[in-house]
């Protein structure tokens, strides 16, 4: 009864604000408050706070109601043991990562990252950490990066624009059998998409501006302890945030020096989006891939694309693994190549419904040329190792009637015929 299914069903999420939270006098949702500081009658009580001996909240940078209710509904969905929300995915990574790591530490990654995710690897190296980048799709190259230095491996679990899925099992165990933190970012396939406690994952960071969000009008991101590692095996906890529960000791190290010193923090109204937009995520989630599954079919009998990275196809290396690993859904990201003779500006120049804009996880399906525009930074080199061709385009796909997708793409595909 404890799957995700069962805890990110639509009933569920559609219910989840008041009867996780439960609003006081019949408010349905966590109610928005705005205040920066918070009064105590009892100093003691105020003192109580502070210390981590009592729940409640001093000041809005380190939590507020909202954040508190956002969280526990993020962790409900993932089966967590504890969640920290920030104003964006990339401060719930930076912030998170910073707060866990220190000088000396090697760290194992995706060569397959997210853009500003990769950008800030290369930061971290500069706070001597050591970070490799590994082809996660395989658990034995994984594992023959590992040194006794190594604190943590990160990955995708759908990497974009590529969409290599990685080996998420196989690291798995071999983060638990090395005693390692296993960190992964689940953008791309939120519960019940990905069971991440199932697999024994350690942290789940999730971009909330994407999926959850899902409407492209609030930015937001999450990290969840799935309750798997043991805290009191990692040598960078501090004593300070050794207290309590030994399991709350990895968030709480996070909530102190990532959230409260670092300050990357989710506004109230902010999070109230967040959590409507939840309410909607799977019912949104299984259109969008059923549309991204028939589009990524339609592309692939279509003489002017020659190739289609979609999980969902047979073809696709990785299509057993995904169909394992994600409840039998594959995910909103398919990535096209055309036919030479196709100028990509072109073609998308010439799409009316499909929007050319950057952003993923959105209700409107949205194209986007990589090479030149996320990855442009990274330079050639890079991009080949990732798999990124110069014509590559990624899109991301919306929740339309898949008869209005396929016959915008048609229409601009016949356009830019010579
Ligand atoms: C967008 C994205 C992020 C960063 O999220 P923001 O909310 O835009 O900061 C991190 N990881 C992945 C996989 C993403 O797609």
């Amino acid at each position: 009864m404890n799957k995700p299914s069962d805890r990110s069903n639509n009933t569920q999420l559609v219910h989840a604000d008041r009867l996780i939270n439960r609003p006081q006098n019949g408010a349905v949702h966590e109610p928005t408050n705005n205040s920066v500081l918070f009064e105590f009658e009892d100093v003691a009580d105020l003192e109580a706070v502070f210390q981590g001996k009592q729940a409640g909240h001093v000041y809005s940078r380190s939590s507020s109601g909202s954040a508190v209710a956002l969280q526990n509904m993020l962790n409900h969905i993932e089966g967590g043991v504890g969640a920290v929300v920030f104003a964006t995915g990339m401060a719930a990574i930076s912030s998170s990562l910073f707060s866990l790591l220190k000088a000396g530490d090697h760290i194992i990654v995706s060569q397959y990252l997210f853009g500003n995710t990769l950008s800030f690897f290369k930061t971290l190296a500069n706070f001597a950490i050591e970070v490799s980048y590994i082809d996660v799709t395989d658990v034995d190259k994984v594992a023959g990066a590992c040194k006794a230095n190594t604190k943590m491996v990160f990955c995708e679990s759908i990497a974009n624009p590529g969409t290599q899925i990685s080996d998420l099992d196989g690291i798995s165990a071999l983060c638990r059998e090395q005693n390692i933190v296993f960190a992964i970012d689940n953008t791309m396939t939120p519960a019940p998409m990905l069971d991440a406690k199932a697999i024994g994952a350690s942290l789940v960071l999730t971009s909330l501006t994407k999926y959850i969000g899902g409407h492209g009008n609030v930015l937001g991101g999450v990290v969840v302890d799935l309750g798997n590692f043991d805290w009191q095996s990692f040598e960078n906890i501090s004593d300070t945030y050794k207290v309590a529960d030994p399991q709350q000791w990895g968030l709480t190290q996070i909530r102190k020096r990532g959230l409260r010193d670092m300050g990357a923090t989710l506004a109230p109204s902010a999070a109230h989006q967040v959590a409507v937009g939840l309410e909607t995520l799977n019912m949104r989630m299984q259109k969008t891939c059923e549309n991204a599954l028939c589009l990524a079919e339609f592309f692939e009998k279509h003489d002017a694309i020659t190739k289609v990275f979609y999980p969902g196809l047979q073809a696709h290396p990785q299509h057993e693994r995904a169909s394992h690993l994600f409840n039998r859904r594959f995910g909103g990201i398919l990535s096209i190549e055309l036919a030479e003779h196709i100028d990509v500006r072109h073609f998308l120049n010439a799409l009316n419904l499909v929007i050319c804009a950057t952003h993923l996880g959105d209700t409107r399906t949205l194209a986007l040329p990589v090479a030149t525009t996320i990855f442009h930074e990274n330079g050639a080199q890079q991009r080949s190792a990732m798999g990124i061709a110069d014509g590559l385009i990624r899109l991301s796909i919306g929740i339309e009637e898949t008869k209005d997708l396929i016959d915008d793409i048609t229409q601009a595909l016949d356009a830019v015929r010579p």
